[in-house]
């Protein structure tokens, strides 16, 4: 991602705050994939090929931006990634019985 913006120049433009900016926006293009469309099943057996072409597209987008502004911001995502989920790991107990009427049941993030 550094030698692809370097190459065009882009680096000017890649400031953390507009780096946020612009993810924002691709998490905004990824929602309206499916805005309107109500729950969706897993593995989304009835979406066209090009929907999911298009929906891996906006995936891709936002990881980009948010691998990007991790490296601008000079935090190190893959390591941070995996101290997370071994705190999340202390926070949620797997030994827990979660209700599934419990908010928290699917919660991976704090
Ligand atoms: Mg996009």
């Amino acid at each position: 991602m550094a030698d692809f913006a370097k190459e065009r120049n882009w680096d000017q433009f890649h400031s953390p705050r507009n780096l946020l900016l612009a993810m924002v926006g691709e998490v905004g293009e990824l929602s309206e994939i499916f805005q309107w469309k109500g729950e969706v099943p897993k593995g989304l057996p009835d979406w066209k090929e090009d929907e999911k072409v298009h929906l891996g597209e906006e995936l891709s987008d936002v990881l980009l931006y948010l691998v990007r502004l991790s490296d601008i911001c000079g935090i190190d995502l893959g390591k941070a990634a995996l101290r997370k989920v071994e705190l999340n790991a202390i926070k949620y107990r797997a030994s827990k019985n979660y209700s599934t009427n419990d908010d928290s049941t699917a919660e991976m993030c704090g």
